[in-house]
């Protein structure tokens, strides 16, 4: 059955003109784009996204990194969408990431890693509703 999983890309790719490769891959790989939208999110609102990780030692680095710029946002459905994306985007350490996953391609370091998705259904939900109404995903 369609799955729904959450993902970003990244401020790091939207200002390395990746965009438009990355969208490419995630549908190439068949997932339908549920949902998108460009947004510049405030340091409080990256909080609010990664607060399972604000006990981190990179939290505050990583929300100012979320912060900086412009993302893009977005609702991706596809049979297994959560782990399906996860192997697309590849390690968390691009240099960790296997040959042909986003990350490989597009990441820079561990923290400017382009792209985000969601890692378990239950984050996936959270995740698709602090970013979206549920009239939005039509
Ligand atoms: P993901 O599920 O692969 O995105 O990785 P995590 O959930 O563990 O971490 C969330 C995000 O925090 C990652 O995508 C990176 O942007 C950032 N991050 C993770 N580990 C590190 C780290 O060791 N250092 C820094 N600076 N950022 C990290």
């Amino acid at each position: 059955m369609a799955q729904r999983t959450f993902s970003i890309i990244k401020p790091d790719a939207v200002r390395k003109g990746y965009t438009g490769a990355v969208l490419a891959a995630i549908e190439q790989a068949g997932f339908k784009i549920l949902a998108i939208k460009k947004a510049s999110i405030s340091k409080e609102q990256a909080e609010g996204f990664y607060y399972v990780h604000k006990e981190r030692p990179f939290f505050n680095d990583l929300c100012t990194f979320m912060s900086s710029g412009p993302l893009f946002l977005m609702v991706l459905e596809k049979d297994n969408a959560i782990a399906d994306l996860r192997k697309l985007m590849g390690a968390t350490n691009p240099a960790n990431a296997e040959e042909g996953t986003i990350r490989r391609k597009f990441a820079g370091s561990i923290q400017e890693n382009a792209i985000h998705g969601s890692d378990a259904e239950e984050t996936a939900a959270f995740e698709i509703g602090y970013w979206f109404a549920g009239y939005e995903l039509i």
